[in-house]
């Protein structure tokens, strides 16, 4: 039987866990000793370019728009003094994946982006030789840059689009010119990355269904390996929160009507969010990088770092001269061998953190996994499992509990849902600032 068991089908996006908002000031934390006990065999290596072109109207990301070059420049020697630091005192032994993100990493100059490249390099971390990302937007993209990703290794490029439709971005505060949109993509098309990824948006002002279809009709026709739909989010201090349009909340229709559209075009669901081709192979390493059971190392303002009994980063912020004095910060940054903001997860915080990651990102979470690592039976731990199960929002076989596609639908709902009392209570009291 498939019922509803949550009023609101969009309450927040379970991107990580715990969300950052629950991130306070930690007492100096020594780096080396964070990372004693880890396993450090296929970690996660996240670069964190905190610049773009222009600034969404609905982006809170931890960006800010057209700096001045020598500030990029200044980030760039600080990204190095900040790698040499974790090689020192981490001592990585292997990556199993890496992306770089920010803001928009391809909005750095060609030489630029060598330089990052050497920085990434002197880790230890070859992208040629693991899953490696790279973000970028229709107008970061240049032939020069594009061969050069390609020479390093990169092998996926993500391109946020968020529409095809120039009404709608512009709803969006994001005024994008289609026939910058379609060059990109002609030029991506000239590269052999393995996988093309864009990003949609869904819910914009002013999008109908009709319009919002167009949009995924062109990826497809675009014969993208992966698309990325997001439902729209209006987030405190954006620029769309000033726009103050009311309409109708359409997304979980469009979300419906999308994603039959991308079945019946030969893509497969893995999660709410993400569409893959069928029959793609990716790169394979030694160990693969497992995002509930292995850490990951963040470079840069902004960047998130993960061990398993503590999440720390800089300090965040969304509106830009608080964004602004939070690079500063780390460009005039003396020395990188101790973490002073993030969060210290409790043995409770990481089993529920499993849990999360597990449900929703279309591995399922495995059962036998879960008890052998910490001795417990999550679905008695976590009465909301069996309601899912009840509901037929989720499925047990073999051992592995897997959402169902009714369950996928709702992961926004369920993701929330299984938030701690005092996580919750942490992102209620979070002061963005
Ligand atoms: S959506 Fe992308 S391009 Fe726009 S401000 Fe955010 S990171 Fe930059």
């Amino acid at each position: 039987m498939v019922k509803t068991i949550f009023n609101n089908i969009y309450e927040g996006y379970a991107y990580s866990y715990p969300h950052k908002h629950s991130y306070r000031r930690l007492n100096n934390l020594q780096l080396p000793l964070l990372w004693k006990e880890e396993r450090k065999d296929a970690l996660f290596l996240y670069v964190h370019l905190p610049f773009c072109e222009m600034r969404c109207g609905f982006c809170n990301l931890f960006t800010i728009a057209n700096p001045q070059s020598d500030m990029v420049d200044a980030y760039l020697q600080t990204l190095e003094r900040e790698t040499m630091a974790i090689k020192a005192h981490i001592a990585p032994q292997a990556f199993g994946q890496m992306a770089v993100g920010g803001g928009t990493p391809a909005f750095l100059q060609p030489h630029q982006l060598e330089k990052l490249f050497t920085i990434i390099r002197k880790l230890g971390a070859r992208p040629e030789d693991m899953p490696s990302s790279f973000e970028v937007s229709p107008a970061t993209v240049t032939r020069e840059k594009l061969r050069l990703l390609n020479e390093q290794g990169i092998d996926r490029i993500s391109m946020g689009v968020q529409s095809f439709v120039e009404t709608e971005v512009k709803a969006l505060g994001r005024p994008q010119k289609n026939n910058e949109v379609y060059a990109a993509l002609d030029l991506l098309k000239q590269y052999p990355f393995q996988t093309v990824n864009i990003d949609l948006i869904y819910g914009a002002y002013a999008q109908t269904l009709n319009s919002w279809l167009h949009s995924v009709q062109e990826v497809i026709r675009y014969d993208v390996e992966e698309v990325f739909m997001y439902p729209l989010y209006v987030r405190p201090l954006t620029g769309i929160t000033k726009l103050e349009q009311q309409q109708e909340d359409n997304r979980f229709i469009f979300y419906r009507e999308a994603k039959q559209l991308l079945l019946s075009s030969g893509y497969r669901q893995v999660s709410m969010r993400m569409f893959r081709k069928e029959g793609l192979i990716h790169k394979q390493t030694a160990r693969s990088y497992s995002c509930q059971e292995d850490g990951m190392i963040g470079l840069g303002a902004g960047a998130r770092s993960y061990t398993r009994s503590v999440h720390y980063s800089s300090e965040y912020a969304v509106a830009r001269h608080n964004i602004r004095s939070i690079i500063e910060k780390y460009i005039a940054k003396p020395h990188f061998n101790e973490v002073d903001y993030g969060i210290e997860l409790n043995k409770e915080e990481q089993q529920r953190r499993f849990v999360i990651k597990s449900v929703l990102h279309g591995t399922g979470l495995n059962l036998n996994r879960y008890s052998t690592l910490y001795g417990n039976d999550a679905m008695q731990q976590y009465p909301l499992l069996q309601e899912l199960v009840t509901a037929g929002m989720a499925l047990v076989q073999n051992g592995i509990l897997r959402l169902t596609e009714h369950g996928i639908d709702h992961s926004d709902a369920i993701g929330p849902a299984l938030y701690s009392t005092p996580i919750k209570q942490l992102i209620t009291e979070f002061e963005l600032q």
